[in-house]
């Protein structure tokens, strides 16, 4: 019993004259430990008396509850002081720059649809839109492409192995390879007259410099009464302009697209040159920006439109197309590829 009491006191003087936590960790070790020399007493317990047993038992725990709370205490207590010394000689250096914050950007492809979107309202357009999974029928064959006609080979279309009644037969779904889908929606949605455009992602199996599986496009339509191919030349001259933020030339050169009659490709004077002929229009002083026409008179019957009574014209546009040439963006892939350094240079601050 008097050797318990010993061992008590040794071990909380111990613990007093400690001066970090690591020395009283050691004390910690020395009597609480495994085999610490308070913990080994309880270990001898089954060689004693019964009656001594209970009254060691008891003095031991005792003795091992004291050290562990002086152990405790004097831990906070050192943890505290060290703090204090650590706020007694530390100095807050209030010049070291902040951590720079990462402000995100818009992305060309985001705020050239923007643009345009308001171009086109203040023209009377509204904006619509249709599923990027469509069916072959609204992709090809309502647009006047039927399923023998070479241009279906020609758009490089990401098939599904799905297909779905439509119209009493059965339709290969497929990614939409043109944003024209959305014209037949509208069409027999809303009827006749119309006047939309339909922003949005279009897919096609092709990858280089200036084709990526996926990029984006605009597509305008505008039916009415007597709407006539001035008009589409009217608002294309519009919508150029205020888009190139200058008077541009355009220039018109007939050309086939199964979904118009007639149809046409519509160039600008090069924007890099001003018509003088550079290393980008390839020295003919011209850009090819788009394709439009009069809306077929087949497309029309697609959308159940008359087309005795209404007629009009149709226009698709690249989105990058257009971004590259106002910004000077020479790579294609270079929108998709998720660079900061790219969204640093081109992006817009939100
Ligand atoms: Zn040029």
């Amino acid at each position: 019993m008097q050797n318990i009491e010993q061992l008590k006191n040794s071990a909380l003087e111990l613990v007093q004259n400690s001066t970090d936590v690591k020395q009283l960790d050691e004390v910690r070790v020395k009597f609480l430990g495994k085999n610490g020399e308070i913990t080994s007493i309880l270990k001898t317990l089954g060689k004693l008396a019964p009656e001594e047993r209970k009254t060691v038992a008891q003095t031991t725990n005792e003795a091992k509850n004291a050290v562990f709370a002086a152990i405790e205490a004097k831990k906070a207590e050192l943890e505290l002081a060290a703090l204090e010394e650590k706020l007694a000689t530390e100095k807050l250096d209030i010049t070291l720059p902040e951590t720079p914050y990462n402000l995100g950007k818009r992305h060309p492809v985001s705020f050239v649809i923007e643009e345009l979107e308001t171009i086109f309202a203040k023209l009377g357009f509204s904006v619509a839109s249709a599923n990027e999974i469509e069916n072959e029928h609204f992709n090809f064959t309502a647009l006047n492409i039927p399923a023998e006609h070479p241009a279906r080979q020609d758009h490089d279309t990401f098939y599904f192995n799905d297909f779905e009644e439509f119209n009493g037969e059965k339709q290969r779904k497929l990614l939409r390879t043109q944003t024209s889908n959305t014209q037949i929606h509208a069409m027999q949605a809303k009827g006749a007259p119309l006047r939309i455009i339909a922003p949005g992602r279009v897919y096609r199996c092709d990858s280089d410099l200036t084709h990526t599986p996926q990029f984006h496009q605009i597509e305008g339509i505008a039916l009415d009464k007597d709407i006539t191919f001035s008009h589409l030349k009217g608002v294309l001259q519009v919508f150029l302009s205020q888009y190139f933020e200058r008077d541009v030339k355009l220039r018109f050169r007939p050309s086939y697209f199964p979904f118009t009659e007639p149809g046409t490709e519509v160039d600008i004077e090069c924007v890099f040159c001003e018509g003088k002929g550079c290393r980008v229009c390839k020295k003919t002083g011209f850009i090819e920006v788009l394709g439009a026409g009069m809306v077929h008179e087949n497309v029309l019957a697609a959308g159940g439109i008359d087309s005795k009574e209404f007629q009009g014209f149709a226009f698709g546009v690249g989105v990058e197309r257009l971004a590259m040439l106002k910004y000077g963006i020479n790579d294609l892939r270079m929108f998709f590829d998720s660079q900061t350094e790219f969204m640093k240079h081109f992006g817009k601050n939100l």
